[in-house]
């Protein structure tokens, strides 16, 4: 009877207020009786969920997790630590689509971002007009893009800067940078904000944008959510197209493959500008979206196996009903200049959110087979135009290729850095041009180290021939590989984090401050 009441209090408790566990005996025990503890999970299915991600190479327990119902529940948790005598760390969790652990928050709370949408009570996604900006979205950190581009588009408008996948959080591409075949033309998506609100790590909840607030807004913009976590963001917005012209072309030669890329991203006329390599039969189609036909797929099969190395650039032409009659004409024009294998271009006619979604069937598919949610080790670079050929042959052709272990998509495409503000904290290679190459790896359980100390090859590789890469989600062991990492840019970086976050609280997974 005794153990029966002690259960039935426990339990009865544990409706009221979590229930203090091992995990959360590292937290403030004040903590728990703040308004906001009713909030605060730490039953194990909520810290599970917190401690891995998408890469699933690291887990991290945090001592509990916060299902915030409105930012004034983020604001009192970060105030509370800031102010407490033995500060916890705090690390927002988007969609938790980081790949080593960059959401997580050992021993801290890790604040579940997409609870504010669940709840309704966060900013939503709302679109707007003013006389100077025009139209712009207000949109909660939280929200996903494909939920931004769904309720844009009911009112004939869209984001202009995307990434190739939809379900990621604008709190969380902002951090970082959110690129794609766009970012050529507008820039990365953090090039493509108004203004920001933000609670820094003292808990102050702030406004700012180019010109109230300036440095924070910058300092947050690419980030790597150092010094505030994103409420919401003013994002721009531009009229929608209703389809798109979506061409693939084949290259059995780089450097060809690469001067028409960069030809296309310095003349006009394109909308999105990516590129991938195929190396086995399996990669022309890829989860980032199933392109080819069986009858496309047998062709290529039997070019890649005379020359053992494709190279696909992909580009996409909008359109809407003033550009249909001319749009076909206007492409060709521009894909004549180009110099891919004859006979190997495939189009397709395709609807503005099917494009942009491309990604999603891949993933479903994957899901369905279990293959999503394996290691991946990833390998995001930005490489120097000047080195993309040196690159090129001692990173894809004797690693790569040599080694045969990659299965994932290896994708490879130009950008400009004109798009690219440098007060922003994002870094870019030192050049005018420089290349995103993204390879896409999916290891099993017991292998994923084999394609990690690939990754590992590939750095010493650039090091010892000073290709001066740099990574993009960056992730880095020492402090001395951080500073190198941002440059000049460390010292306001740093100094950026003493005033907006001295306390060291935010996205402690990102391992730059300890
Ligand atoms: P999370 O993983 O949850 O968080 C990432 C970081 O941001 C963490 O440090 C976290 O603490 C912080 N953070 C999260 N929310 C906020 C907030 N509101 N305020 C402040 N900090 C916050 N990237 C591209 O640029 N282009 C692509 O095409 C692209 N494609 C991808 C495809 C897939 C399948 C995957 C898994 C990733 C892809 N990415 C791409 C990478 C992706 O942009 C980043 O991993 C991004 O951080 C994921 O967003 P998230 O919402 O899952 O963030």
């Amino acid at each position: 009877i005794l153990l029966f009441i002690v259960s039935r209090s426990i339990w009865i408790a544990g409706k009221l207020k979590p229930w203090r566990t091992n995990h959360s005996a590292s937290l403030p025990s004040e903590l728990f009786s703040l308004d906001l503890a009713t909030r605060l999970r730490v039953d194990s299915n909520a810290i599970k969920m917190s401690s891995s991600d998408f890469g699933n190479m690291v887990k991290t327990i945090p001592s509990a997790v916060l299902l915030p119902t409105h930012i004034t529940d983020i604001i009192d948790l970060v105030k509370f630590s800031y102010n407490s005598s033995s500060p916890f760390t705090i690390a927002a969790r988007g969609h938790g689509h980081s790949l080593r652990g960059q959401a997580m928050a050992s021993n801290g709370v890790v604040v579940d971002m997409t609870s504010l949408n669940k709840f309704s009570d966060g900013n939503g996604i709302r679109v707007l007009r003013n006389s100077s900006l025009g139209f712009y979205a207000d949109v909660g950190g939280e929200q996903l893009w494909i939920d931004v581009l769904k309720a844009t588009l009911e009112h004939g408008l869209a984001p202009v800067s995307w990434t190739d996948y939809l379900y990621l959080t604008v709190g969380g591409t902002l951090s970082n940078a959110g690129v794609s075949g766009q970012t050529f033309l507008h820039g990365p998506q953090i090039s493509n904000v108004h203004e920001l609100d933000v609670v820094t790590g003292k808990g102050e909840f702030l406004t700012c944008s180019k010109h109230l607030n300036p440095e924070l807004f910058y300092a947050v913009l690419g980030g790597l959510g150092q010094f505030g976590i994103i409420t919401r963001a003013r994002i721009v917005l531009d009229k929608a197209p209703k389809r798109v012209k979506w061409v693939r072309m084949l290259y059995q030669d780089f450097s060809s493959f690469t001067k028409d890329q960069e030809r296309l991203i310095s003349n006009k006329g394109l909308d999105y500008v990516e590129g991938s390599l195929i190396m086995h039969q399996s990669s022309s189609n890829s989860w980032r979206s199933s392109f080819f036909s069986n009858n496309d797929q047998s062709e290529i099969a039997s070019l890649l196996s005379k020359h053992g190395i494709l190279y696909c650039l992909e580009v996409v032409k909008y359109y809407d009903d003033s550009s249909i009659n001319t749009v076909d004409q206007e492409l060709q024009l521009l894909l004549k200049q180009l110099n891919f294998n004859p006979g190997f271009v495939f189009k397709k006619d395709v609807s503005f959110i099917d494009f942009l979604n491309r990604v999603r069937a891949g993933e479903l598919y994957l899901q369905s087979q279990g293959q999503w949610d394996v290691p991946h080790p990833w390998l995001n670079l930005f490489v120097p135009k000047s080195r993309i050929m040196d690159f090129h042959a001692g990173v894809f052709i004797n690693i790569i290729r040599a080694q045969n272990k990659s299965t994932g998509p290896i994708l490879v495409y130009p950008t400009s850095r004109k798009k690219w503000d440098s007060r922003m904290s994002a870094v870019t290679p030192d050049e005018d041009t420089f290349y995103c190459v993204g390879l896409l790896h999916s290891g099993g359980f017991d292998d994923w180290e084999v394609l990690d100390a690939q990754n590992k090859e590939i750095f010493e590789f650039c090091d010892e021939s000073e290709i001066m890469i740099k990574q993009y989600l960056p992730h880095y062991n020492t402090k001395e590989d951080w500073m190198n990492h941002f440059g000049e840019k460390w010292k306001s970086f740093q100094d950026n984090k003493f005033k907006y976050d001295p306390k060291m609280i935010l996205a402690p997974g990102q391992r730059i401050f300890r």
